[in-house]
């Protein structure tokens, strides 16, 4: 599956072994059904059923173990839980994801933002039986509030960080997609992080103990960032070469994916849903699949992204230090 990493010169490294080209993960953010109607009664969510069969049948198929970003609330039903703990028996990572999906956690008074990831993290470790060690706050809104929590709670890193422009016009689709829930709406608007588009470090590093795994982004000044629904925002043909340029670039890269991705108009069952859980499931699949024959393909290592956090946190304690003359 592997091929020659782009950029090499085939001539000079024919016999050569392609050299390792780093780490890539696929977080999957388990954004419910559930969430988005604002968890109905008694509403039966595709998510935690057929659409997680459809994504472990493709970790299957591409020998890989994501990271499941898990929100809190949906772990009170039963069913959701043993769904969860199914994926970590089967040795996917499972992630802090907060308990309400709160997209506007840097906003928060700290007993509230506390409540957010500790009731997580406690609910996680009690039906998986290991606590957590990664978090990835809602709509990437980043705090170091936040960061200061997980540390105290023995967490590995933070992939919390969006450091590029190009994550508004997804934080304005998400606020307008609210538009029938104000207080939701106001949440993503309430965020406190709108410059870190402007100013974030693009490769992952250490804040106190904490590694944190800033989205991958592409290299170059704009530097556009790579998840799986940028493809049906910007187009796909623009968002898979995207997708292989940022793989190239990148030691260490991460690719997101919702579960939306994977749902289609029979998920639906009538509801209204918002449009991006909607669609053909044929094309959703192929065009899924073919980001994951990407990444696959490009020579990194897969691994978790508690896996990719150690790797980084042993390159930088151990990088050999520049001792001024
Ligand atoms: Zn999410």
């Amino acid at each position: 599956m592997t091929r020659a990493p782009a950029g090499g010169r085939i001539g000079l490294m024919q016999s050569a072994p392609p050299p390792s080209s780093g780490y890539a993960a696929i977080s999957l953010h388990l954004d419910s059904m559930g969430y988005a109607y604002g968890w109905p009664r008694g509403f039966q969510d595709p998510v935690f059923h057929e659409v997680l069969d459809r994504f472990e049948n493709l970790a299957r198929w591409y020998d890989l173990k994501y990271t499941v970003q898990v929100i809190g609330r949906d772990l009170l039903q039963s069913e959701h839980s043993r769904r969860v703990r199914r994926l970590a028996d089967a040795g996917h990572e499972i992630g802090n994801h907060t308990w309400s999906h709160h997209s506007g956690l840097a906003g928060l008074n700290r007993r509230w933002l506390e409540g957010e990831i500790i009731e997580t993290h406690y609910r996680i470790a009690e039906v998986i039986g290991r606590e957590p060690r990664g978090f990835t706050a809602p709509a990437w809104n980043y705090s170091e509030r936040a960061s200061e929590i997980l540390l105290r709670r023995g967490y590995r890193y933070d992939a919390s960080l969006l450091p590029s422009m190009t994550g508004y016009p997804v934080m304005l689709e998400n606020a307008l997609a609210n538009l029938h829930r104000p207080w939701r709406m106001w949440r993503s608007i309430h965020r406190r992080d709108w410059a870190a588009g402007f100013r974030a470090p693009r490769e992952p590093f250490l804040r106190n103990g904490l590694v944190i795994l800033p989205v991958p982004t592409t290299p170059g000044r704009i530097a556009t960032a790579v998840w799986h629904g940028y493809g049906r925002i910007f187009g796909w043909k623009r968002h898979f070469n995207a997708l292989r340029q940022t793989l190239a670039a990148r030691r260490y890269f991460y690719y997101v994916v919702h579960p939306s991705d994977l749902c289609c108009d029979g998920d639906l069952d009538g509801n209204p849903g918002r449009a991006r859980f909607g669609g053909n499931f044929y094309r959703k699949a192929r065009l899924l699949s073919d980001a994951f024959a990407i990444i696959s393909d490009s020579g990194k290592r897969m691994t978790t992204l508690l896996g990719m956090s150690e790797v980084v946190r042993q390159e930088i304690e151990h990088k050999p230090q520049v001792i001024a003359a």
